[in-house]
C-alpha cells in the first residue's frame, strides 16, 4: 500500500473518531489541496454547523464535505427544495447537478444571497436536500469568456477530477530528503522587462513562478531549458504559480503543456479567465501578422483544464514542504503578491509579481503583511531614480480639461487604452466625472476587447476597490452598466455612425497602436482637426503610439491597414490634437515600490530587485540598501540564490 493511501485510511479513522456515532464516512480522497470527506449523512453533518471548520483545525487541511451518491435524492425533486430556501431576489439563473459527486451549481446574480450570513444559507441548502452547493455569479454584462471557461470546464469535469485527484497525491506524498536549502533561479525578467519566470526550489520540491514573453522580441522567452527548469524534464516541477494574466507573466504557460508538462496551475479565477482571453489573443494577432505562435489554442485549453483557483488569503498547501497564499497586488483585475512558507518554519519567500502600492480606482493597494518573509523579490518597473508619476488626481484634471475643451469644439475625444486594467479605470473616472458634472454627459464608446475586458470586471466584483465593491454589492448601482457606456459591436458601419455623429468618447484598443480597431478609428477621425487623440498608457519605442506622440503627422495608409478610410496607397494627414496625459499605471512607482518596503511587517532580510531594466534594478537594488540596510541584489537572468 502507498503512503497516500495509509495516510487517507488514517485520516477517515481520525475523522471518523472526531464525529459523533450517528454520522458516518464512506471514503476519504484527495483532490487537489482539498481533502474531500463522502459521508451517507450530509443533512446531520450540515446540521452541525461548526463540525468542518473544526476538523479543518484539527487536521490543518482545508476540508470538503460531499454526500455519498447513495443518499442523493433526484435532482428534479431537489430543484424546487432548493429554490425554496434561496431568497427570491437571488437571481438564480442556472442549477446544474452533479450526482457523480453529489455537488449543484447555482449560479446566481446575487450570490451573496444563496451564501447568505456566514453560510448559513449553504448549511441550509445540504440540511434540506443533502446536496453540496457550490455558488458562482451570473456576470452582470455577458462574457463570452467567462461561458466558455465554465462550459469547458463542465465538459471537462471527468478528467478534471481525475488531474486533481493526481495532484493532491503529489502534494501529500511523504518527504523524502532531509536536507535544507531554499533557491530561487532566475530565468527571465531581470535587468529586462518581459518573460518574467523564475524556479524556486527546496531538496524536494520545484515550483515555476510565471512564464511570460518578452513584448517586441519575437523569440525571447524564458530560460527554460536551464538544468533547474524544465532541463530535468517537465515531470520534475511540481506546480505553476501564475502571479496576473499580463502576458509578459502569462503568454507562454500554455507552452509548457506542449513540452509535456501536466501538473498544477494555481492562480485566482479572475486571472485564469483573463489568460484564457489574451493567451487566445495572442494567437490570433499571431495568425494575422503571418508569425507561426509557439503554441495552439488546444494547450491555452489543456492549461485552464489544470488551473486550481485560489483566493486571496487562502493558505494552501501545495507541496509536501510548501504553502502558498495569494494578497492582492492591486496591479490588475486578481492580480497576487505571492507568499510562499517553507518547511514548518523554516523560510519564507514572497514574489510581488506587478504591484501598485497606493489605492487606484480599481483596486486596493498591494498588501504587504505576512506573518514572516525573509525574501522579497521585487519588481522594478519604475525603480529608477527619476521614475516619479504624476499624482492620479491632478492626471485626472487634466484629462477632463482635454475632454471638455474637445467637446467645446464638438469635436470627439480618442483614446487608445489596453483592454484589461487602464480601460476599466478611465470608465471609472469619465462615469465619476459625468455624475458629478466634471464633463457634459456624452456617450462613451468601447471598442475591441474593453467591452468582453470589462464584463470579466464585473463577474469579481470581490477582487475590486472595498467601495467599488460595496456600490456593485449593495447599491445596485455598478458603474459599468452606466448608460453613457456602449458597446461598438456593429463594426465599421457603426464606427462611421458615430464618427459622423456627435461628441463623444472613444476608447478602443490597442493600446499602443500597433492595431486593433484603433487603427479605424485613427482613419475615420484621425482628418479632424477639432477632436483630440489622448495617450493614457506607456507608448513603447518602434509602436505607432510612439511616433504620433513624437509628432508623426502623415501616416502611410499601409499603417492603418484596410480599416476605416485609409485603405490603398498614399498617407493619411492626422490633423487632431495629440495629447499625453500620464499618471494612471497599475505599476508602483519609485515612491510606491520603496514605501512597498518600508511599510512591510516585517521587513525582509533580502530583497532581490527584478522586472525592471538594467539601471531601474540598480537604483532600486542599491537605494534599498542605503536606506533600510538590508541585503539587496539586481540579478541578471540565470543566477541562482541559495537562502539558508
Ligand atoms: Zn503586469
Amino acid at each position: 500500500m502507498s503512503t497516500v493511501e495509509q495516510q487517507l485510511d488514517d485520516l477517515e479513522a481520525q475523522i471518523t473518531s472526531e464525529l459523533p456515532s450517528d454520522i458516518s464516512v464512506s471514503s476519504v480522497k484527495y483532490e487537489g489541496p482539498e481533502l474531500v470527506v463522502y459521508t451517507r449523512d450530509p443533512k446531520k453533518f450540515a446540521q452541525q454547523g461548526d463540525l468542518i471548520r473544526q476538523l479543518a483545525s484539527k487536521l490543518r487541511k482545508r476540508i470538503t464535505v460531499r454526500p455519498d451518491p447513495s443518499v442523493l435524492s433526484r435532482p428534479e425533486q431537489a430543484r424546487e427544495e432548493i429554490m425554496d430556501v434561496i431568497p427570491g431576489d437571488a437571481g438564480v439563473t442556472d442549477l446544474d447537478f452533479h450526482a457523480d459527486t453529489g455537488e449543484v451549481v447555482i449560479e446566481a446574480e446575487k450570490p451573496g444571497m444563496v451564501i447568505g450570513r456566514h453560510g448559513s444559507t449553504l448549511r441550509e441548502i445540504t440540511k434540506t436536500v443533502g446536496w453540496t452547493p457550490e455558488v458562482v455569479r451570473t456576470p452582470p454584462i455577458e462574457s463570452s469568456t467567462v461561458s466558455n471557461v465554465r462550459s469547458f470546464l463542465k465538459q471537462e469535469r471527468d478528467e478534471r477530477r481525475d488531474i486533481l485527484e493526481k495532484v493532491g497525491r503529489q502534494i501529500h506524498r511523504e518527504e523524502m530528503s532531509d536536507d535544507e536549502y531554499v533557491r530561487i533561479t532566475t530565468l527571465g525578467c531581470c535587468r529586462e522587462v518581459g518573460r518574467a519566470s523564475f524556479i524556486l526550489s527546496t531538496p524536494e520540491t520545484r515550483i515555476l513562478i510565471d512564464c511570460g514573453d518578452k513584448p517586441g522580441a519575437e523569440g525571447e522567452v524564458p530560460y527554460l531549458h536551464a538544468p533547474e527548469a524544465l532541463g530535468a524534464g517537465p515531470q520534475t516541477i511540481d506546480a505553476v504559480v501564475l502571479t496576473h494574466a499580463h502576458l509578459d507573466h502569462s503568454a507562454l504557460i500554455p507552452l509548457l503543456f506542449k513540452y509535456g508538462y501536466d501538473g498544477p496551475i494555481y492562480c485566482t479565477e479572475p486571472t485564469r479567465d483573463l489568460m484564457g482571453l489574451l493567451t487566445l489573443d495572442y494567437l490570433d494577432v499571431a495568425a494575422k501578422e503571418g508569425r507561426s505562435p509557439p503554441y495552439e489554442s488546444e494547450q491555452v485549453r489543456e492549461a485552464i483544464k489544470h488551473c486550481i483557483p485560489l483566493e486571496y488569503g487562502d493558505v494552501t498547501d501545495i507541496a509536501p514542504d510548501v504553502k502558498l497564499t495569494f494578497h492582492n497586488a492591486g496591479h490588475i483585475l486578481g492580480s497576487a503578491v505571492s507568499h510562499f512558507h517553507i518547511g514548518d518554519g523554516l523560510y519564507n519567500v514572497a514574489f510581488s509579481g506587478d504591484i501598485h502600492y497606493d489605492d487606484t480606482r480599481l483596486f486596493n493597494g498591494a498588501v504587504n503583511d505576512f506573518p514572516r518573509v525573509e525574501t522579497l523579490v521585487l519588481e522594478s518597473t519604475y525603480g529608477g531614480r527619476n521614475d516619479y508619476q504624476t499624482d492620479q488626481s491632478d492626471s485626472e484634471r487634466n484629462l477632463k480639461e482635454v475632454i471638455t475643451e474637445t467637446y467645446e469644439k464638438d469635436g470627439k475625444v480618442v483614446i487608445p487604452a489596453f483592454a484589461v486594467g487602464r480601460s476599466q479605470e478611465i470608465m471609472l473616472v469619465l462615469e465619476e466625472a459625468m455624475r458629478s458634472g466634471d464633463i457634459p454627459t456624452m456617450p462613451v464608446h468601447l471598442d475591441g476587447m474593453i467591452w468582453e475586458a470589462t464584463a470579466i470586471h464585473t463577474t469579481y466584483p470581490e477582487y475590486l476597490r472595498d467601495d467599488l465593491r460595496d456600490r456593485i454589492f449593495h447599491e445596485d448601482e455598478n458603474p459599468f452598466l452606466a448608460e453613457q457606456f456602449n458597446h461598438i459591436d456593429g463594426g465599421e458601419e457603426e464606427r462611421q455612425d458615430v464618427a459622423d455623429g456627435e461628441p463623444c468618447i472613444i476608447l478602443s484598443t490597442s493600446g499602443m497602436v500597433t492595431g486593433g480597431p484603433i487603427m479605424s478609428w485613427l482613419g475615420h477621425i484621425g482628418p479632424d482637426p477639432d477632436s483630440t487623440l489622448v495617450f493614457v498608457g506607456y507608448q513603447a519605442q518602434g509602436t505607432l503610439g510612439r511616433r504620433i506622440q513624437n509628432g508623426w503627422d502623415e501616416i502611410p495608409t499601409s499603417e492603418v491597414g484596410a480599416m476605416g478610410n485609409g485603405g490603398g496607397r498614399g498617407t493619411l494627414s492626422l490633423n487632431m490634437d495629440v495629447e499625453t496625459v500620464d499618471g494612471f499605471s497599475g505599476h508602483a512607482d519609485r515612491a510606491g515600490l520603496e514605501n512597498f518596503v518600508k511599510t512591510m511587517n516585517p521587513r525582509p532580510e533580502k530583497v532581490l530587485c527584478v522586472h525592471g531594466d538594467e539601471r531601474s534594478t540598480q537604483d532600486l537594488s542599491s537605494a534599498l540598501y542605503h536606506d533600510f540596510d538590508m541585503r539587496t541584489f539586481a540579478p541578471k537572468n540565470l543566477e541562482t540564490f541559495r537562502f539558508l
